[in-house]
C-alpha cells in the first residue's frame, strides 16, 4: 500500500529498528514505546486490521503468533511475562492501518493500553 508507512518499514524505504524479520513477518521497535519492551510484529503483507483476516491468512497469522514467543524470549521477557495487543478501528484507538501485534512486556504492566 503507497500510504501505508508500516508497509514502507518493510520496504525498507524508512528507517526502523527492526528485531526480526522473515519472508511472512517482521518485529520491530515501537517508536514511542509504552514499555520497557514494546516490539510492533507485522505480516508483510498489507492487512489493514483484525476485520480484514481470511481463512488464507491462518498459517500466516499462526506463524506471527507462535513468533511472537520466540521474539518475548529473545527480549528476555517470557518468564516474567508480557502482553500481545491488536487494537481494530476507531475505537480501540487504531493509528496504523496495517495489522500489528503490540508485543509489551519488561516490567508490570498493570491495566496499561496501547
Ligand atoms: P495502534 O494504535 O495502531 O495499535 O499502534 C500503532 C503503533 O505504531 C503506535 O504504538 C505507534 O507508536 C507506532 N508507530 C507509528 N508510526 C511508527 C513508525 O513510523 N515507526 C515505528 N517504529 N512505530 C510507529
Amino acid at each position: 500500500m503507497e500510504n501505508c508507512i508500516f508497509c514502507k518499514i518493510v520496504k525498507k524505504e524508512i528507517p526502523a529498528k527492526i528485531v526480526y524479520e522473515d519472508d511472512l513477518i517482521m518485529a520491530f521497535e515501537d517508536i514511542r514505546p509504552q514499555a520497557k519492551v514494546h516490539t510492533l510484529i507485522i505480516p508483510k503483507e498489507h492487512i489493514p486490521n483484525n476485520l480484514y483476516l481470511e481463512g488464507r491468512h491462518k498459517e500466516l497469522i499462526g506463524h506471527l503468533i507462535l513468533k511472537a514467543n520466540e521474539i518475548a524470549k529473545m527480549k528476555g521477557i517470557s518468564e516474567t511475562g508480557f502482553r500481545l495487543i491488536v487494537n481494530c478501528g476507531k475505537d480501540s484507538g487504531q493509528e496504523v492501518f496495517h495489522i500489528h501485534w503490540h508485543l509489551l512486556g519488561g516490567e508490570p504492566l498493570g491495566r496499561l493500553i496501547c
